[in-house]
């Protein structure tokens, strides 16, 4: 891993990266290896977790797409020097800021989205010009291997390499001395990462989880709110850092959403078979899930197969933020529903607990929604939707507090994986001699008479 890093460093340094052709060339390389092989890319994430063709086309391909055609459209504006304004005191000059890339990044990929959360950022660390290793999750192990084969066969080891392996092959790369790491997964690994990459002082992303929040008013929109909730609910099984992971709907609805929650379930067809579902990831997930299902509590589902790694869409009611439901993000199908009948009790237990990754207004009355926006602290999130925000890259991605830091897609992982160099440039011609000593009562009139 040293030598690997070595011969990146070596790259970086020819400033071969720092052409934006060089970019825009090898970001279309990689579309262009991911279309011709969309067959083998569904195949792989169906043996991982029965993800079928037209869900990995929606949520994995064609973001990563999206990504690609914007930076090769963008690159070379976001990478210009832009001019800004110079102060008094440095009269006469002119003063602007130079993107440039960090170097030689290590980004590190989560498993539930194993094409998307590993190439997304390896795409934004491509077009600011870095070069990249590339860390997949091992739990999808045939997503893990199609990318290293893809990647390693088509682009050179020095500019982008992908390394397969778990936790020691991670250890091994953390205690190598990167530009920047960028890490997608559990706040707990997060912590780890972070550890690691203080011994350098390198800088880091950290795209976490948590448990965000759907808030359901007692004046929303309920069969859309519920229609919408559902599918971002169990899309992926629920395995998605910004999955709704709890409800919050205000008393006086309460019977109502039960009633359309089932109602839209039944009607969604959420079976693998037919294409509409996934299995969990593996066993242990599947067990930890079965372990937060709470009979008496069930409204809906709760039915399981630990052998198919399968777990029914599950509504819990009753509950309470005291149930061991609501300790920890739950990753999985299972939506517990608390009811309330005060929303400032409700603000202020959500503010007691770690910064949620996102969170949820259902609601059609601006001030309860502008009340909830202002008063909680999340990543981002969505009015009246949920999950959406992630597909409109005009908004930065990313965590508060226990729920990351930084953010990326579109402009904003290209400047994630930038360092923005500030110039002042003097001419040469002229001096206003008033910093200079002897420093005499006349200067320092005038230099109090400027900077007041
Ligand atoms: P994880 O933290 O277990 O693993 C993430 C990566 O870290 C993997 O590549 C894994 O190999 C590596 N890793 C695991 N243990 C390690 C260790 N001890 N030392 C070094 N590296 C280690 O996370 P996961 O199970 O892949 O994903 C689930 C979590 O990720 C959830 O909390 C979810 O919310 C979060 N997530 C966040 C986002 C986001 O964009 N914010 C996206 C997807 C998932």
């Amino acid at each position: 891993m040293e030598s690997l890093i070595d011969l990146q460093r070596t790259f970086f340094s020819s400033n071969a990266t720092k052409d934006i052709q060089f970019r825009i060339g090898q970001l279309k390389k990689l579309k262009k290896i991911l279309k011709a092989n969309e067959d083998r890319l569904h195949e792989a994430i169906y043996a991982d977790f029965k993800k079928s063709a037209f869900e990995n086309s929606m949520s994995e391909l064609a973001p990563l797409y999206q990504e690609i055609n914007e930076a090769c459209k963008k690159v070379e504006k976001w990478a210009k020097t832009k001019k800004v304004k110079t102060n008094v005191a440095n009269f006469p000059a002119s003063s602007y800021v130079i993107p440039e890339p960090l170097g030689v990044v290590l980004v590190i990929g989560a498993w539930n989205y194993p094409y998307l959360l590993s190439l997304a950022p390896v795409i934004s660390a491509i077009a600011a010009g870095n070069t990249v290793v590339l860390k997949p999750s091992e739990l999808p192990a045939n997503t893990s291997y199609i990318m290293a084969e893809l990647i390693n066969e088509n682009f050179d080891a020095s500019f982008f390499k992908v390394i397969e392996g778990g936790i020691p092959e991670t250890t091994e790369l953390l205690e190598q001395e990167f530009d920047k790491i960028f890490f997608t997964g559990s706040p707990k690994v997060g912590k780890i990462v972070y550890r690691a990459a203080a011994k350098n002082l390198t800088p880091v992303t950290l795209e976490l989880g948590g448990k965000s929040p759907a808030i359901f008013s007692e004046n929303c929109n309920l069969k859309m709110g519920v229609k919408r909730l559902i599918w971002s609910k169990f899309l992926n099984a629920g395995q998605i850092c910004i999955a709704p992971d709890y409800v919050l709907v205000h008393k006086s609805r309460k019977s109502e959403f039960l009633k359309s929650a089932l109602a839209e379930i039944e009607k969604s067809d959420f079976s693998i078979e037919n294409g509409n579902y996934v299995q969990i990831i593996n066993k242990r997930n599947t067990e930890r899930l079965i372990n937060l299902l709470d009979t008496d509590k069930i409204y809906y589902g709760g039915d399981y197969n630990l052998e198919n790694r399968y777990i029914a869409p599950t509504l819990m009611t009753e509950i309470s933020f005291e149930d061991e439901i609501m300790e920890e993000e739950i990753f999985g199908p299972i939506l517990p529903i608390i009811e309330y009948d005060d929303l400032d009790n409700v603000i202020s237990q959500i503010k007691t607990r770690p910064k949620p990754l996102a969170c949820y207004v259902f609601s059609n009355d601006k001030p309860t929604t502008n009340k909830i926006l202002r008063e909680i602290s999340f990543g981002g999130g969505a009015v009246n939707d949920a999950l959406m925000h992630f597909s409109n890259n005009n908004l930065p991605f990313g965590g508060v507090g226990q729920s990351g830091m930084g953010a990326y897609h579109g402009k904003f992982g290209f400047r994630t994986f930038s360092h923005y160099k500030s110039i002042l440039d003097k001419p040469t011609g002229f001096e206003l001699n008033l910093k200079y000593s002897p420093h005499t009562k006349s200067k320092e009139k005038w230099i109090t008479r400027m900077l007041k």
